[in-house]
């Protein structure tokens, strides 16, 4: 979850760009920084324990102009040995020329060390990063050349490893190697840059290749050469990446989550461009042409997801029933994974992930794949992982998304979502009127979206300053809306740590009713749709108790504002898009409890934005 930079070229400054990039990197969480760089063939490494801000501090006045072109950097996530300078990354070989930087962890370490001990190695870290250098040291002792060493240690290795390395006696090359954490190289003019994630590389590129399981590149200035771990050479596609640079800034709001909010009107406008056909009451969704094609065939619809795409996929079951008359159900990828999902040649597992490096989905995903399912993805993340693997699904265009929490992605993938249910309902039952119907609500969607953040900024602030000294919080919802009560208490829990439940109003009664009294807020969502009236009277009970009671109704309700405590007003939608309005104001209040307590927001402890470990 850490994070890695490496920079060969003549365009920048290698530890300018290498900062830079571990700063685009720090939203992941980590411990300590630091990086190696090359002056007068010896290797320099500049390392502290803390946040980015210390590395600078630490490196403020050391003239870096007259150094090689070339830099590696890393923010470390300690797994072997204490949070200290010695096990900070970079680490060296022993006789001060391999240099390398390492996400993952090393399993057979302790076997490794203990032979290269016994060949009189010194290690002067407790980590498992660094026996690689020795290894590749001591076999280029054999007389290998840097690249065969590579290939032999890399066979050597088992655990997880995304590794970039220099050598100080080839300063034209770095190396990047992947099995298990991500790599991506970002191909420039006259400069090419290695990173664990693309946030770190857009500044400069737009044109990105993706190492996959088992490669190793050896990246120069004029190209890239990519080979297997056994010394295949492996010719690679160049990616595309359609973010803008000035996504990566906070454009004036204090936090990226803030601005992420803003940033869903605009969001969903790319994400539905060029893919609704008003008039067929159709959708045009080109990486699922060939899913289009065969959907007479298939059974089932299974999504798989976790956190706060998981949800999104519970919102897709609900979709697939009502709109695309097609069986579906949804799992953790974590459980699914571990369960015996029956799924054959007839199902569709649908993989939804922002960052499309999802470990836990991506394996999920690949046991569908064994067991013969047809797979794609719900993926923002152009050419990640997942996005690969499945060969076929819905990018959802949603732009950067720093904020640990995920905002606008989770609405895009909604709308992706909306759309795939009518492409698959007007394969079966879903007229043509229907059919219009939802297209032309999904146009008008970003205005919508649009007005329902003007118009429930101020009150989800005001409530929040309210509420937030409340330990405890209840959400509900019904239908289309009971996976957004669950949404809005995962985003209360996640960024201000206030223990939140999501739950079904209906299941209200059979359990958690026990835990209301005047002492609990109860958030529910009351749009006036197909369970209006359940939910009403799911309200009077928590009254009936003395519960305190925010309600997102839809303007001009007079029955809830008569019965809530307070409630939150937002336009009206068909019940089919509501999730997307609805969690709006969730959104916002989660965002202003947590700022009213001077939370870190777009860093919530403990919590990573790309979670590649299982
Ligand atoms: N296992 C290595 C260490 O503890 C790398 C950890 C990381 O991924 O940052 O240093």
């Amino acid at each position: 979850m850490c994070g890695i930079v490496g920079y060969v070229g003549v365009s920048s400054n290698p530890v300018e760009v290498v900062i830079e990039g571990l700063k685009q990197l720090e939203y992941r969480g980590y411990d300590s920084a630091g990086f190696a760089v090359l002056r007068n063939s010896k290797v320099e490494l500049y390392k502290e324990v803390g946040r980015i801000s210390n590395l600078e501090e630490k490196i403020k006045g050391i003239d870096f102009s007259d150094i090689e072109g070339i830099a590696i950097g890393h923010t470390r996530w300690a797994t072997h040995g204490g949070i200290t300078v010695p096990n900070t990354h970079p680490h060296i070989s022993n006789n001060g020329k391999i240099v390398l930087v390492h996400n993952g962890v090393i399993e057979n370490y302790a076997d490794l060390k203990e032979l290269l001990l016994r060949k009189g190695y010194t290690f002067y870290s407790q980590t498992d990063t660094e026996v690689i250098a020795n290894l590749i040291e001591e076999h280029m002792k054999e007389g290998n050349s840097l690249e065969d060493a590579v290939i032999l240690s890399v066979q050597e290795l088992s655990g997880t490893f995304g590794v970039v390395l220099f050598y100080a006696d080839e300063p034209d090359k770095i190396i990047a190697i992947r099995k298990g954490s991500p790599i991506v190289i970002g191909i420039g003019d006259n400069e090419n840059i290695v990173a664990s994630d693309i946030n770190a590389i857009v500044k400069h590129t737009k044109n990105v290749v993706y190492l996959d399981d088992g490669e190793i590149a050896i990246v120069k200035v004029d190209g890239i050469k990519t080979i297997s771990f056994s010394g295949k050479n492996i010719k690679k596609d160049v990616f595309v990446i359609d973010w803008e640079v000035e996504e990566m800034d906070k454009k004036g709001y204090p936090h990226y989550m803030l601005k992420e909010i803003f940033e869903q009107p605009t969001a969903i406008e790319n994400c539905i461009r060029g893919r609704l056909l008003e008039d067929e009451g159709y959708v045009k969704l080109g990486g699922i042409s060939k899913l289009e094609g065969i959907i007479h065939k298939v059974k089932k619809f299974t999504f798989i997801g976790c956190g706060t795409a998981y949800h999104a996929g519970m919102i897709g079951k609900y979709l697939m029933e009502n709109i695309g008359w097609m069986p579906a159900e949804v799992d953790f990828a974590s459980e699914f994974r571990y369960r015996n999902p029956i799924v054959s040649q007839r199902d569709v597992v649908v993989a939804i992930s922002q960052s499309g490096e999802t470990m836990d989905t991506l394996e999920a995903l690949r046991e569908a794949k064994r067991k013969g399912a047809i797979t794609m993805g719900i993926i923002n993340v152009v050419g990640s992982t997942i996005a690969r693997e499945t060969g076929m699904g819905i990018y959802i265009h949603a732009g950067v998304e720093i904020g640990v929490a995920s905002t606008k992605a989770f609405t895009n993938m909604l709308v992706a979502l909306v759309m795939l249910s009518v492409m698959v309902g007007r394969k079966k039952k879903l007229g043509i009127f229907e059919g219009r119907e939802i297209v032309s609500s999904l146009k008008e969607l970003p205005e919508l979206v649009e007005y329902t953040l003007q118009k429930t900024n101020k009150v989800t602030q005001e409530l929040a300053k309210k509420f937030s000294n409340y330990r405890n919080f209840i959400y509900l919802g019904r239908g289309y809306n009971y996976p957004v009560a669950l949404e809005g208490a995962l985003k209360l829990k996640e960024i201000s740590y206030i223990h939140a439940e999501g739950y079904s109003a209906g299941e209200m009664k059979h359990g958690p009713i026990a835990l209301i009294d005047e002492n609990m807020p109860v958030v529910v969502i009351a749009t006036k749709h197909s369970v209006y009236d359940k939910v009403v009277s799911n309200i009077q009970e928590v009254k009936a108790r003395h519960g305190k009671v925010i309600a997102i109704v839809n303007e001009n309700d007079t029955t809830v504002s008569k019965i809530a405590d307070y409630t939150i007003e937002v336009p009206y939608v068909i019940e089919p898009l509501s999730p997307i309005i609805n969690v709006i104001p969730l959104q916002l209040f989660a965002y202003y409890v947590a700022s009213t307590k001077g939370l870190d927001v777009d860093k919530p402890r403990n919590l990573a934005k790309s979670v590649t470990v299982e």
